[in-house]
């Protein structure tokens, strides 16, 4: 089977002096606990100005979660005033970087195409691209669920290579930030949809390996609901990556 894994994406909070005692109290509340660690991948993604401290961190006291970026750039390197490249993550040991997020889609315009130049230029340089996609309330209304979050796929996975690796992140706009997460059954149905999607585009093989996420409003008391569907590999945490106690019982989720 998929490794779970719980990816904590904190958006545009901790200053890297705040990452850094974040990261070494997680650790800590971890350890603390038997628990289930190796069943279980945990990837943190700081803004660009604490992954030098964390990973620094990570590093030294083989703290053992993956670092991850919020965003990169689609060119490797030159005049692009206040980019960040692919080139630069990969040789701070990001190992993956979050892709289209519906926040960069909405604030910064990012449409399907630098999307798809985006997860370009993770793979080029041996980043994991975890790509997100979800439908507002309205595409849910008009559209229903999937419709819109598989097209997104679709376009993103255009021109990538079968047997890349990836992550697909299904965040319904409207349970983001919400306190309103989907249903269980509502993520299963679209995450189902998604690994059809990985399946078509980059074969059986990949399809069936591809870490399908859900995220939007994902707490403690209802990471067991998501992770026991079986097309559900994991979750993308936003808000509640951000308090220790709670992210680390989402990390010791029982199934
Ligand atoms: P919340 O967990 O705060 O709803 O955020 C989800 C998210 O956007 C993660 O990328």
């Amino acid at each position: 089977g998929r490794t779970a894994l719980i990816a904590g994406n904190w958006k545009m909070n901790l200053d890297h002096l705040q990452a850094v005692a974040f990261v070494q109290k997680l650790h800590w509340a971890l350890k603390d606990v038997k628990h289930d660690f190796d069943s279980v991948d945990v990837t943190v993604f700081p803004p660009f100005t604490d992954l030098r401290s964390v990973q620094t961190l990570l590093d030294a006291d083989k703290i053992p979660f993956g670092l991850g970026a919020q965003d990169l750039s689609v060119h490797d390197s030159g005049a692009y005033t206040g980019e960040v490249s692919g080139a630069f993550l990969k040789k701070l040991d990001v190992s993956s970087v979050i892709i289209g997020h519906s926040e960069r889609r909405e604030y910064h315009a990012e449409g399907d195409d630098v999307v798809a130049a985006k997860v370009q230029a993770a793979l080029r340089n041996g980043l994991v691209p975890v790509i997100c996609v979800g439908e507002t309330s309205e595409d849910l209304e008009k559209f229903g669920a999937s419709a819109v979050p598989v097209g997104q796929l679709e376009k993103a996975l255009e021109g990538v290579p079968a047997g890349a690796e990836i992550v697909v992140a299904y965040e319904p706009v409207w349970a983001i930030g919400s306190g309103q997460a989907a249903t269980p059954e509502q993520a299963q149905e679209v995450c189902q949809k998604l690994r059809g999607v990985v399946i078509d585009k980059l074969g059986e093989a990949v399809g069936a390996t591809t870490r399908v996420l859900y995220g939007g409003s994902v707490k403690s008391s209802n990471i067991a609901s998501f992770l026991r569907e079986p097309d559900v590999d994991g979750a993308l945490v936003g808000g509640a990556s951000l308090k220790v106690d709670e992210f680390a019982s989402i990390i010791r989720y029982q199934k």
